[in-house]
C-alpha cells in the first residue's frame, strides 16, 4: 500500500472496549470495539513498528517536522468507561504503549457511576492508571452539547472539569476532548471555546473532525480517526496511512451545505 502524506500523525479515537451488540447502529456511529479486536489492533500497531506518544509529544514532533513523526500514533479514549481499565489497559501495557483518557468528571466518583448505559471508572481507578503512565484530560463536567450553551456555562464545563481532575490526581491537566460533533463551521462559537480553553490553560485538544493531525492542524481541535469493531486490520491501516483524510473534507462540506440549507 502507498504511504499517505508524510508528516501527519494519526490520533485514534476509542470509546468503549467491550462485547456490545451494535449491529443495529451504522458502522460510522459505532463506539464499541470488542476486547479481542482491540488486542488485535494493538498487536498490529506493535508489529508495524508504531510507537505511541502523548498529544504534547505528537505536536512537538509535528512542529519540528522531518521524518520523526513516522510510525507514531496517539491513542485516545473518551467518556471514562470502566471497561478501559478492564479490557483496553492490559493490551496497552503489554506492548509498552501509552494512551490518553478524557473524563466527563460528573461521571467519575468513588463508586462506579453510569454514563451512556456503561459503568465508569472511579477516581481510585484513575489514580491507579495514572501510576501506570496513562494520561487524563477533560471531556467537560456533564458531557453536554456545548453548542448553544451560554458562555458562563461553557466556562464552568471546561474549567471545573480541569480543576477536578487536577485535585483528584495531583497532576496538571492541559488536554481537552470536545464532546459530540464539533461545530467547525460556526466560527464565532469555536473562537469562544478557544478563548475559554486558553484562559483555562489548556494546550491541546481533540474533537470528532476526521483525519490525521498535521503541522497546520489546530492544536486545540485536532482531527482524530474513529475506530470501532467495524475496523479490521486493513481498514485501520488505510485510515492510519491517510486514506481517510479526505473524509474530513467531505464532513466539513456536508456541514456547510446543511448549515446553508437550515439558514436559507
Ligand atoms: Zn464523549
Amino acid at each position: 500500500m502507498l504511504s499517505g502524506e508524510p508528516g501527519k500523525i494519526p490520533i485514534l479515537m476509542y470509546h468503549s472496549v467491550a462485547d456490545e451488540d451494535e449491529s443495529a447502529v451504522g458502522p460510522y456511529f459505532r463506539i464499541a470495539i470488542t476486547p479481542g479486536q482491540f488486542l488485535q489492533q494493538m498487536t498490529w500497531l506493535n508489529e508495524k513498528g508504531y510507537r505511541t506518544v502523548s498529544l504534547a509529544a505528537a505536536m512537538e514532533l509535528l512542529r519540528t517536522g522531518g521524518s520523526t513523526a513516522e510510525r507514531t500514533v496517539v491513542i485516545t479514549f473518551d467518556d471514562g468507561y470502566r471497561n478501559f481499565y478492564q479490557h483496553a489497559f492490559p493490551a496497552i501495557e503489554q506492548f509498552g504503549f501509552t494512551a490518553t483518557m478524557f473524563l466527563p468528571t460528573a461521571s467519575i466518583a468513588d463508586q462506579h457511576r453510569i454514563f451512556n448505559k456503561r459503568e465508569c471508572m472511579t477516581w481510585g481507578d484513575v489514580r491507579d492508571l495514572q501510576q501506570c503512565g496513562i494520561s487524563f484530560g477533560s471531556h467537560t463536567v456533564n458531557h453536554p452539547q456545548l453548542h448553544g450553551l451560554d458562555r458562563e456555562r461553557i466556562r464552568m464545563e471546561l474549567l471545573e472539569s480541569k480543576q477536578t481532575i487536577e485535585d483528584k490526581t495531583g497532576s496538571a491537566v492541559d488536554t481537552f476532548a470536545y464532546p459530540y460533533a464539533f461545530p467547525q463551521t460556526d466560527k464565532p462559537f469555536t473562537a469562544m471555546v478557544r478563548e475559554i480553553l486558553e484562559e483555562g490553560g489548556y494546550r491541546y485538544g481533540v474533537c470528532t473532525r476526521i483525519g490525521r493531525a498535521g503541522k497546520k492542524s489546530d492544536p486545540l481541535f485536532l482531527e482524530r480517526l474513529p475506530v470501532n469493531s467495524a475496523d479490521d486490520a486493513e481498514l485501520l491501516e488505510a485510515k492510519m496511512e491517510g486514506d481517510y483524510d479526505w473524509v474530513g473534507g467531505v464532513q466539513s462540506m456536508i456541514k456547510r451545505v446543511r448549515k446553508s440549507r437550515t439558514r436559507g
